[in-house]
């Protein structure tokens, strides 16, 4: 009897634990993707970018002589179906950690098994599954330094080749992708996306094979110019399990023995990724809740039309607006940006952190539900190991160190200058008419000065010392 594998943020055949156990039951495999809910409610640009990982995906399934069965419904009810017309005996799927997924799944498995269908989740969307890093009191860490160094002294299992697996002797039937419509959530830009956008696991296993040879010697130095390509880019990859955390890992290592300067630093980010699913795993409420609860009663301002300049990128501050466009039009943002974004937002602005993490959820290809918390809660100060509350990210200096010749500023602002660049300008085809916008209005004044800004938030910062 066949074997049904749930594909979810998983669209790849290297390194994947879960579909090499699956291929070893030696039962034919039925690849399927499930239109659900929890999927739906995904934002824009993350609808659309699972939209290209999906098609992609199914083509190398294809070309191996499978095939990606797409349902839609709940997942419990396509599952069953499924199993009754296919006769399957057994479902698999790698682990997901965000509270939505889990309640979701526990309930798949405890109905399949309920039924006796075997019910198998693996793992693979991370280096170490979350429970099983432990501080010596046996309990899970808060702080990122001693995090990282127990997970540096462990070293994860060589990479997993793809497996062989059957076909079916039958097929069942499969939606048609275009016609869930992921992509048009997006209603703006997606062809400009499209140009920033690498789809799927050959894509992603080239640019890291690059950057090892070509960037990671530079990556310590140059991760945090904006003017300069000097990060992976691998974060949409890893955010769809288009690369396993385990291949870029060992791919680090072997440049860290070689010597390159840069290679610790990485590993260090993936290390990050690693301890913001620890983190979502150990105390979920960190996805919409304040991490520290006494973090409840700060005068955070909710939506308003300060944050709604904010998204436009009409701040009349350049670096922020620069890195909301460059937001709006690519669905990435540099991390340093991300940060500076985040500052303002949550401090100069005052405005609550969860109205900036859900406008990231719309606009980044590379969501991720535990690495967007953790870094609005680290940026806002509500979280763990956060920053320190007088931190309050000055763009304009942050500009002048990370951007010195205002190359990331010009490439995203076109007002106010006379020949604006082609990028600038693509914001402007992106965005709907009702913004009103266009490259020939002046330029905004800042909606609050940086001093005033940074005043007002250390005055309210400095009664919860983070
Ligand atoms: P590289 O510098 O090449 O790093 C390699 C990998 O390490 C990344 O691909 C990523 O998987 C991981 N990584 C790097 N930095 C971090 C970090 N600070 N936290 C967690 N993982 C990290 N990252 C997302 O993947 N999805 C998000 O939704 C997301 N939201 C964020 C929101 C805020 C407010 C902030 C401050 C950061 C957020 N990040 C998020 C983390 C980080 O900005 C991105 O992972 C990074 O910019 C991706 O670029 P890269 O792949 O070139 O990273």
């Amino acid at each position: 009897a066949p074997l049904i594998f749930w594909f979810r943020r998983d669209f790849r055949l290297s390194d994947h634990p879960g579909l090499v156990a699956a291929a070893e039951t030696g039962r034919p495999l039925i690849p399927v993707c499930i239109l659900d809910p929890e999927t739906e409610a995904l934002g824009a640009a993350p609808r659309w970018r699972l939209e290209r990982a999906i098609a992609c995906f199914a083509k190398t399934l294809e070309e191996r002589g499978s095939r990606l069965i797409l349902r839609r419904g709940l997942a419990l009810d396509v599952l069953e179906a499924l199993v009754r017309e296919t006769g399957a005996e057994a479902v698999h799927w790698s682990r997901l950690y965000d509270p939505a997924a889990r309640d979701r799944d526990s309930a798949v498995k405890s109905a399949l098994k309920g039924a006796g269908i075997e019910a198998c989740s693996h793992a693979g969307h991370l280096l170490y599954e979350p429970w099983t890093v432990e501080t010596g009191e046996g309990e899970f860490y808060k702080v990122f330094s001693p995090f990282w160094r127990a997970v540096s002294k462990r070293e994860p299992a060589e990479p997993l080749s793809p497996p062989d697996f059957d076909a079916p002797a039958d097929w069942p039937d499969s939606d048609v992708l275009e016609d869930w419509q992921l992509g048009q959530a997006m209603q703006r830009g997606a062809e400009i996306v499209g140009r920033h956008a690498r789809i799927g696991a050959a894509a992603a296993a080239g640019r890291l094979g690059s950057f090892i040879a070509h960037g990671i010697d530079t990556y310590k130095a140059d991760r945090d110019r904006l003017d300069r390509d000097g990060t992976s880019g691998l974060s949409q990859n890893l955010s769809l399990g288009e690369i396993s955390a385990r291949v870029c890992w060992h791919a680090a290592d072997r440049a860290r023995q070689e010597g390159k300067t840069g290679a610790e630093t990485f590993m260090k980010e993936l290390v990050w990724r690693e301890f913001a699913y620890h983190l979502l795993f150990h105390t979920p409420h960190i996805i919409d809740a304040n991490w520290r609860e006494e973090w409840g009663g700060f005068p955070w301002q909710q939506d308003n039309d300060a944050a709604e300049r904010w998204r436009r990128g009409m701040t009349g501050e350049p670096m922020i607006d620069g890195a909301m466009r460059e937001l709006y039009v690519t669905g990435t943002m540099h991390n340093r940006a991300r940060m500076l974004v985040a500052s303002y937002l949550t401090k100069h602005l005052m405005t609550d952190w969860r109205v900036g993490q859900r406008w990231f959820e719309e606009c980044l290809i590379d969501w991720d539900p535990a690495s967007n918390a953790l870094g609005w809660q680290w940026t806002a100060g509500s979280g763990p190991d956060a920053a320190p509350y007088f931190r309050v990210f000055n763009p304009a200096l942050q500009g002048e160190k990370f951007d010195p010749e205002g190359t990331y500023r010009a490439a995203w602002l076109a007002e106010g200058n006379d020949a604006p660049t082609e990028t600038a300008l693509s914001f402007f085809e992106a965005i709907p008419k009702s913004w009103n916008m266009s490259p020939d209005d002046d330029y905004p004044q800042p909606i609050v000065g940086l001093k005033e800004g940074r005043e007002k938030a250390l005055a309210a910062y400095g009664k919860y010392k983070g």
